[in-house]
C-alpha cells in the first residue's frame, strides 16, 4: 500500500481533528502519502481530494469541528453514487481509505468494500457513544462534559427558586450521554429511551423531595426518550402532579467546543491503529479501544450489534 485517504463523515464530533492528524501523520511515519478528501462521501463524489502533509494538520489536535468538514451523502446511498466515489478512488491509486464517523458511515465504507474491493478501515467518531467495539467513542467525553458544565449552572439557579428543572441532552436512540451526564451531575432522575419512564414515580419523587425543603430538582432527558421530549415531559409532569418546570435543551452546544484530553488521546490512538490495520490487511474493521487495548472488530459488528449501558451507572442514576 501507498496511497491513503481519509475522511469524515456523517455528524461531526469533537476530536475528529485529533484523530486526522493522527492519521495523516502515522501514514506519513510508514512512508505512505495520503489526501484528505473534503465533505465525506459527498467529497468522494465529486472528486475533492486534497493532499495532507504533515504541516497542514498541525495546530489542530485542540480544535472542534474538522478540517475535512463532514457530510451526509443522499447520493453516496445510490449505486451510481458509489460507482463515482470508487472510480475516483481508483484514478487516483488510492489503495486504502480511513473512515472516521458513525454506524451510518460505516455501512457506506463497508458498500464500496463489497462492491469494489476497497479496502477500509472505520474509526468510531460519534458523541452518542452508541457504537459496539468500543468502550467509548471520539467526542463522547467533549459532549458530557459540555453538558454536564450546563447542568451545574443549571443547578445553581434551579437551588434558587423552587422550580423542576429539565434538561434535554442529545440521544436520539441511546441514552449513553443522558446518564453519564445525569449521574456526574446529580440529577434527581434520567430518562432514557432503553429504559421505561416512570413520570408517576418520578413525580412523587420530586413532590417529597419538595416537602422536605429540598430546592434543586433536575431531571436529565435524552430527546429520544419513550415518554416524549422535554416539552412533552414538562406537559406531562403538570398533568399528572401539577408541578411546573422549567426548559433546557442543549442541542449542538454538545457536539462542539475544545476537544477534552481523554477524546484527544482517544483520537489520537485510533487514527494510529487505523493507518496499522490497513497496513496489515486487518480490514474491514473498525478500530476501537476496550479496556485500554487496541481492537478490531468486524465494521458489520458496529450496526448489527446494539451497546449495553452500564448497569451500575443505571443503579447510581435510581438511587443516588
Ligand atoms: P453516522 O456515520 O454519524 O452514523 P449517518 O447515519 O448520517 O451518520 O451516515 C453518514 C452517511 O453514510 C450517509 O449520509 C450515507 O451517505 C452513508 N450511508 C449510511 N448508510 C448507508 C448504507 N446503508 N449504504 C451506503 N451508504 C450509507
Amino acid at each position: 500500500m501507498k496511497k491513503l485517504a481519509v475522511l469524515t463523515s456523517g455528524g461531526d464530533a469533537p476530536g475528529m481533528n485529533a484523530c486526522i492528524r493522527a492519521t495523516v501523520r502515522r501514514a506519513h511515519n510508514r512512508g505512505l502519502f495520503i489526501f484528505g478528501v473534503r465533505k465525506g462521501y459527498e467529497g468522494l463524489i465529486d472528486n475533492d481530494f486534497v493532499e495532507l502533509k504533515s504541516s497542514d494538520v498541525s495546530n489542530i489536535i485542540q480544535r472542534g469541528g474538522t478540517i475535512l468538514h463532514s457530510a451526509r451523502s443522499d447520493r453516496f446511498l445510490t449505486e451510481e453514487g458509489r460507482a463515482r466515489a470508487a472510480s475516483n478512488l481508483k484514478k487516483r491509486k488510492v489503495e486504502g481509505l480511513v473512515i472516521i464517523g458513525g454506524d451510518g458511515s460505516f455501512r457506506g465504507a463497508d458498500a464500496l468494500r463489497i462492491e469494489y474491493a476497497i479496502p477500509v478501515v472505520g474509526v468510531p467518531a460519534t458523541i452518542d457513544n452508541d457504537l459496539w467495539g468500543t468502550d467509548l467513542t471520539i467526542g463522547f467525553d467533549t459532549a458530557v462534559n459540555t453538558a454536564l458544565d450546563a447542568i451545574d449552572k443549571v443547578r445553581d439557579t434551579a437551588a434558587a427558586h423552587d422550580r423542576l428543572f429539565i434538561v434535554e441532552v442529545m440521544g436520539r436512540s441511546a441514552g449513553f450521554i443522558a446518564l453519564e451526564v445525569g449521574v456526574g451531575g446529580g440529577a434527581e432522575a434520567v430518562l432514557i429511551p432503553e429504559t421505561e419512564t416512570d413520570l408517576e414515580g418520578i413525580c412523587s419523587k420530586v413532590k417529597g423531595r419538595i416537602s422536605r425543603g429540598r430546592t434543586s430538582n433536575i431531571l436529565v432527558v435524552a430527546e429520544g426518550d419513550e415518554a416524549g421530549n422535554a416539552f412533552e415531559i414538562a406537559r406531562k409532569i403538570e398533568d399528572i402532579s401539577g408541578l411546573k418546570s422549567r426548559i433546557t435543551v442543549l442541542g449542538h452546544v454538545q457536539r462542539g467546543g475544545s476537544p477534552t484530553a481523554a477524546d484527544r488521546v482517544l483520537a489520537s490512538k485510533l487514527g494510529w491503529a487505523a493507518v496499522d490495520a490497513l497496513l496489515e490487511g486487518a480490514w474491514p474493521c473498525m478500530v476501537g479501544e476496550i479496556n485500554s487495548e487496541i481492537t478490531r472488530y468486524p465494521l458489520a459488528d458496529s450496526w448489527t450489534k446494539r451497546k449495553k449501558l452500564d448497569p451500575l451507572l443505571l443503579t447510581l442514576s435510581e438511587n443516588l
